[in-house]
């Protein structure tokens, strides 16, 4: 079944004086995707996140969410997403029951099913033993997940997360990626701004890389760590003589030779689809090259931004 759109951005603007913040970004979220929206210090991501969930007015340019208009709905919008946002205020001499309690009452929870929908956040967020600690005294993790179940006391379609994981120790962004992984599995979309790259690869299906306000990449994350201007590698080794497997790549169209290895190569393919790689592996058998490793080479999703970032310096000059 094809998936709706959920996230709409069409050509978004927002300049700060001559500073292009964004500067013309478009890109589509599908119901249920978990997207990382990753760019450098300063690329724009608080900026778009903020028009996103209608904080900030934008320039020129369309956002829907749910088929909601950004700009003429802001209303909508609202009760459609869930804002977390990389610091949240905090009120002084108030408990954490009181604070959710504060804006459940904002979100038209009534008598039990308010204490309830409260409950239930706050089991969720590891929050009920902490009901009663004041807010402005919670760590970095505590706040953060405090944040989280204020975004979610509406039961959101779509979660606005900026910088989540910024400033939380190892454990603390385990147990939060463990719930953005939970309310991914109950069917949310799911929108993260991060710049801590090897985070993101672990939840997010899909990529935005943001850089000066426009964007370089959206893509499926696997194909980003499997890509290379266009190309993947393949590492294959065989037992028996090498010459064999030199022949076979110069024999067969769509594959070249990178380099050679101790019992193999590292072949590059062009033709990026999965059926294209198993039917390699299949005319390789059929060949009788006794393969013993034949697997897909990966990049981190650091290396990837980075040949990402310089291929778009290097085109730069084209756009100036
Ligand atoms: P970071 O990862 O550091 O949070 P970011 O990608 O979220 O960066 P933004 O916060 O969106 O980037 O900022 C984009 C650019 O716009 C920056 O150069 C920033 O200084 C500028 N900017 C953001 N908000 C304002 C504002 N209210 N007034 C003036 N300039 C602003």
């Amino acid at each position: 079944m094809k998936k709706d759109s959920v996230i709409v951005v069409n050509d978004l603007r927002k300049s700060f004086g001559k500073l292009k913040a964004v500067d013309g970004i478009s890109f589509e979220i599908k119901e249920g995707q978990v997207v990382g929206f990753i760019g450098a210090n300063g690329a724009g991501k608080t900026t778009t996140m903020r028009m996103i969930a209608t904080l900030e007015q934008p320039d020129s340019g369309l956002i829907k969410i749910c088929g909601f208009d950004a700009i003429d709905d802001p209303n909508s919008v609202r009760s459609k997403i869930g804002w977390v946002p990389d610091d949240f205020g905090r009120y002084n001499n108030l408990r954490i029951f009181e604070y959710l309690d504060f804006f459940a009452r904002a979100f038209d929870y009534r008598d039990q099913e308010r204490i309830n929908r409260i409950q239930e956040v706050m089991d969720f967020t590891g929050l009920t033993e902490l009901q009663d600690r004041y807010i402005d005294k919670l760590s970095k993790g505590q706040g953060q997940r405090v944040c989280l179940g204020r975004a979610l006391l509406h039961d959101p379609e779509v979660l606005l997360m900026d910088e989540p994981a910024a400033g939380l120790d190892p454990k603390a962004r385990v147990e939060l990626k463990n719930l953005i992984r939970i309310l991914a599995d109950e069917g949310k979309t799911i929108f993260i701004s991060s710049h801590i790259l090897s985070e993101l690869s672990e939840i997010c299906d899909t990529m935005v890389f943001l850089g000066e306000g426009k964007v370089l990449h959206y893509g499926a994350a696997d194909e980003l760590k499997r890509e290379s201007k266009g190309e993947m590698i393949i590492n294959v080794s065989i037992l028996g003589n090498l010459n064999q497997l030199e022949e076979w790549v110069e024999l067969n169209p769509g594959v070249r030779l990178v380099d050679l290895k101790k019992h193999g190569a590292r072949i590059a393919v062009e033709n990026l689809e999965p059926e294209f790689t198993v039917e390699l592996l299949k005319r390789m058998i059929h060949d009788k090259l006794k393969v013993i490793e034949f697997s897909r080479e990966e990049k981190t999703l650091e290396n990837a931004f980075v040949d990402i970032l310089n291929d778009s310096t290097q085109g730069g000059d084209d756009h100036e």
